[in-house]
C-alpha cells in the first residue's frame, strides 16, 4: 500500500467539514473515508455521502466480521471506518482523510502508525464551541450539551496529535490545513526507508 493517511479529529462544531471542503481543491487527489454510523441522519445529510447510516444490529454484525479498521462509541452512537474502501484507496497511492474521534485515532495509531499524520482542530474556547453548535441549528439542547461534555474528554488527547489547528479564523485554518495535508503525503513508510538505507549501503 503506497498511500498515506491523514486523521482529523476535534469536537463536533470545530469546523472540520468546512475546512476540508474549502481546502479540497488545493490538496490534490485524495479519498475522504465515509464512515458508518448508527446515529440518525441530520437534516440535509445523505446516506452514502455524509455517512453510511446503518442500524445497531448491522453495525455489531460488521464488528464481529472484523470489517472495521477502527470504530468507537461517540455520544451514545457507533461510528466506524470500514477497511475495504480505505485499503483500495491506499493501494492506489491516494491520501486517505479520516474525520474520526480521539478513540479512533488511538486505534489507528496502534495499527498503522507508520503512514499516519494527525491534526486536532478546535475552536479557540469552549464558549466559542457552544456558540457554534447553537448557531448551526442542527441539534437540540440535550445533544449540544452531550457534545460539549464530550469535548472536555476529547481535548485531553490533544497532545497525541502531530498538529493542532485553533480555528478562530477560517482562512488561516484552511491554509494551515493545506500545508499539513501536503506534508502528510510526503511521509515515508519505514519499509521504504529501510530499503533506501540498504541500497545506500549496498547491502
Ligand atoms: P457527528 O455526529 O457530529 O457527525 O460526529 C461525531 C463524532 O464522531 C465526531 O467527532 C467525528 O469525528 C466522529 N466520527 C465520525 N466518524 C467516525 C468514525 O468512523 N470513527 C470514529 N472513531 N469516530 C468517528
Amino acid at each position: 500500500m503506497s498511500g498515506a493517511i491523514l486523521v482529523i479529529s476535534g469536537p463536533s462544531g470545530a469546523g472540520k467539514s468546512s475546512i476540508i471542503s474549502r481546502a479540497s481543491k488545493e490538496i490534490g487527489d485524495y479519498y475522504f473515508s465515509i464512515s458508518s454510523t448508527t446515529r440518525p441522519p441530520r437534516e440535509g445529510e445523505v446516506d452514502g455521502v455524509n455517512y453510511h447510516f446503518i442500524s445497531k444490529d448491522e453495525f455489531e454484525e460488521d464488528i464481529d466480521k472484523g470489517d472495521f479498521l477502527e470504530y468507537a462509541r461517540v455520544h451514545g452512537n457507533y461510528y466506524g471506518t470500514s477497511m475495504k474502501a480505505v485499503k483500495e484507496a491506499l493501494s492506489e497511492g491516494k491520501l486517505v482523510i479520516f474525520d474520526i474521534d480521539v478513540q479512533g485515532h488511538a486505534m489507528i495509531r496502534q495499527r498503522i502508525h507508520h503512514i499516519v499524520t494527525s491534526v486536532f482542530i478546535t475552536p479557540p474556547s469552549i464558549d466559542a464551541l457552544k456558540a457554534r453548535l447553537h448557531s448551526r441549528n442542527s441539534d437540540d439542547d440535550a445533544i449540544i450539551e452531550k457534545r460539549v461534555k464530550n469535548s472536555k474528554d476529547e481535548v485531553e488527547s490533544i497532545c497525541d496529535y502531530d498538529f493542532v489547528i485553533i480555528n478562530d479564523d477560517l482562512d488561516k485554518a484552511v491554509d494551515e490545513f493545506i500545508s499539513i495535508a501536503k506534508a502528510s503525503k510526503l511521509k515515508y513508510k519505514s519499509e521504504v526507508l529501510e530499503k533506501f538505507i540498504k541500497q545506500w549501503k549496498n547491502l
